[in-house]
């Protein structure tokens, strides 16, 4: 099964991502989690890609398309899988139309998950990352300091990105780019809108039932 995840910053899409590859048994491909692993490591990508995602801009398409390409490529991705940050924009759609082709394949689902800019906002500023596994959680502010990561013990920080003008502009770079790719996939008749509000496992369970998964 190949299913795309789109949606805002904030929408909750890793998490949901990360739950739904687990319930289809597919891997979870995140580009986000692919650059800031590249960045954390140094490598020649992760240096090129650094600025843009500091400013939350989209890294340029030549670097995320090679980046993902290569992890496709991976024996664990023929089954399917579960992308979650990609495509932003009308040309990675494309290109990643034409990556599928090359080998007969193509996407199965496209989900939208839908959640009100104010939520958004306020679910972005109070969430902490772990640098060690990537995982985000909820925090209320004041604990962020001391809170660890309840899977690996890591002290939480917040994302460079989270800050708040650094969210606006995020906010800003999916209406204009990314919401393209959603109606294109409308056009394709591939398209499911899903409210991304309220608890995690009732959200996960809305999207299992618009792909046809076993509870
Ligand atoms: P995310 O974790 O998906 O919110 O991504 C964090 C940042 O990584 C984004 O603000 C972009 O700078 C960069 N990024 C992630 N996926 C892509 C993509 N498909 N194309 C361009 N930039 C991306």
């Amino acid at each position: 099964m190949r299913v795309i995840l789109l949606g805002p910053p904030g929408a909750g899409k890793g998490t949901q991502a990360v739950r739904i590859a687990h319930r289809a048994s597919v891997p979870h491909v995140g580009t986000g989690d692919l650059l800031r692993a590249a960045v954390a490591h140094g490598t020649d990508l992760g240096l090129r890609a650094r600025a843009y995602m500091e400013r939350g801009e989209l890294v340029p398409d030549d670097l995320v398309l090679e980046m993902l390409r290569r992890r496709l490529e991976e024996p664990d991705a023929r089954a399917g899988f579960v992308l979650d940050g990609f495509p932003r924009n009308p040309a990675q759609a494309e290109a990643l139309d034409a990556i599928l082709e090359e080998t007969g394949l193509r996407v199965d689902h496209v989900v939208a998950l839908e959640v009100p800019d104010d939520e958004i906002v306020a679910r972005l500023s109070s969430r902490a990352s772990c640098p060690g596994c990537g995982r985000t959680f909820a925090l209320p502010g004041p604990i962020l300091g001391s809170a660890t990561c309840d899977y690996d013990g890591t002290p939480l920080v917040q994302r460079d990105d989270d800050l708040p003008e650094v969210v606006r502009r995020r906010l800003e770079v999916f209406r204009h780019q990314t919401e393209p790719v959603i109606a294109h996939y409308q056009r394709h008749g591939l398209l499911t809108r899903v409210p991304g509000v309220g608890e995690v496992p009732d959200v996960s369970d809305r999207i299992a039932k618009e792909l046809g998964l076993a509870s």
